[in-house]
């Protein structure tokens, strides 16, 4: 833990602070200057801090990084602020809306119009996800896929495969933009009895690269006997990356629950939110955390899998952490205790002990989003008040 009791724009304190990049798991306060974290540690003082919140009672996390989303292209795309900042989430990577072909639409529209960080995958399609032309072969050019991404190097930080239907073309020709480019890829695969999902992990994929919707029942990762098979070992121990990618469609109790008990997790934690999946069955970063959780995953665990794992997917190391010097990105959430239920992609519930609720978001050391009005002051000490810094 590092102290620095200078000024502090805004002290979090008396908070349980989880930064597994740092390795901090305890008591701890933190302290927000121009838009940085400056300082983490026990006992900061507040004597010089414009604001201070008192977070005791909740845990303070890293800005959560949703690593599939969507935000442009796909018919349910969600504008990325609404999404993002309610639920604790400072960083999203829209999952291969866009193409080549209309990736400065979605950079002008969207993603410099969003306050929240939006990251792109860039789809192997040059038109990305706009319908039939996901299934037209002679959209799927690498080179000038390669050439938009080292275009924008900084925010298109992988290439994405999805929903094609017949072939390799689609996950093939995204590899070699992968190659070219030198990032990583993501793929949503429907398995054929030509095209299975053996084949794709272990003869098509590249160590570093995703598989997003693991919990999906379309997935072949439970034999007969909902045993995980050896060759999804096979795959993990290779460095294949699988990823949740909730969605409407790819996360099952009776997948999930099983996988989780042999020990089968995720790598990194998604929501794949679109309009098909965000109010029903409620895909947000704290709600599928909060599923998993309740499928015995730990707090730490999940707040690792939701920000230093997808940081480190994405090569974005810095973004996943309360570091010093690091952009002030920051999540405060309560536990809360209790009788809950939770939906899944087939629309089934499940009873749960323990739901995560973002109480408090902040992305470059602004409060976007403060649940109870914890940073503000009290209305009757306020005078004639207008609008309070
Ligand atoms: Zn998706």
């Amino acid at each position: 833990m590092t102290t620095d009791n200078g000024r502090f724009d805004l002290l979090l304190q008396g908070g349980h602070v989880i930064d597994p990049a740092n390795e901090i798991d305890g008591p701890a306060d933190v302290g927000i200057r121009d838009g940085k974290i400056a300082a983490v540690g026990q006992g900061l003082s507040s004597t010089n801090a414009a604001r201070v919140a008192d977070v005791s009672g909740l845990y303070v996390t890293p800005g959560l990084i949703d690593i599939h989303s969507h935000h442009f292209g796909y018919s349910a795309w969600i504008f990325p602020d609404e999404y993002a900042f309610p639920n604790g989430t400072t960083t999203v990577v829209d999952a291969g809306g866009a193409g080549y072909k209309n990736f400065h639409e979605f950079k002008t529209e969207i993603i410099d119009k969003a306050q929240v960080r939006v990251l792109a995958l860039l789809n192997i399609v040059g038109g990305g996800m706009l319908g039939v032309v996901e299934q037209d072969a002679s959209e799927m050019q690498a080179p000038p896929c390669a050439d938009r991404i080292m275009e924008y190097p900084d925010l298109i930080v992988g290439v994405k495969a999805a929903h094609h239907k017949y072939g390799w073309e689609s996950v093939d020709g995204a590899m070699e933009a992968g190659e070219i480019s030198g990032k990583f890829v993501m793929v949503d695969f429907q398995p054929r009895k030509e095209r299975t999902y053996r084949q794709l992990i272990l003869e098509h994929m590249r160590p570093g690269d995703v598989h997003t919707h693991m919990y999906g029942q379309h997935i072949e990762q439970l034999d007969a006997s909902k045993v995980v098979p050896d060759y999804m070992w096979e795959a993990r121990d290779k460095g294949i990356l699988f990823d949740v990618g909730h969605g409407g469609g790819s996360f099952w109790f009776r997948v999930a629950k099983p996988c989780m008990e042999q020990g089968w997790r995720p790598d990194t934690i998604s929501t794949d939110a679109h309009k098909g999946s965000f109010f029903m069955p409620r895909a947000t970063m704290p709600m599928t955390m909060s599923k998993l959780m309740n499928l015995g995953m730990p707090l730490n665990e999940a707040i690792f899998r939701s920000t230093v794992e997808p940081a480190r997917v994405i090569d974005r190391p810095e973004l996943g952490a309360l570091s010093p010097g690091a952009e002030a990105d920051v999540a405060v959430f309560e536990l809360e205790k209790g009788d809950f239920g939770f939906i899944d992609s087939g629309l089934a519930s499940m009873r749960g002990t323990q739901r995560l609720l973002a109480h408090m978001t902040i992305r470059t050391g602004e409060v976007v989003w403060d649940l109870n009005g914890i940073t503000r002051p009290d209305w009757a000490s306020q005078g004639e008040y207008i609008r309070l810094d």
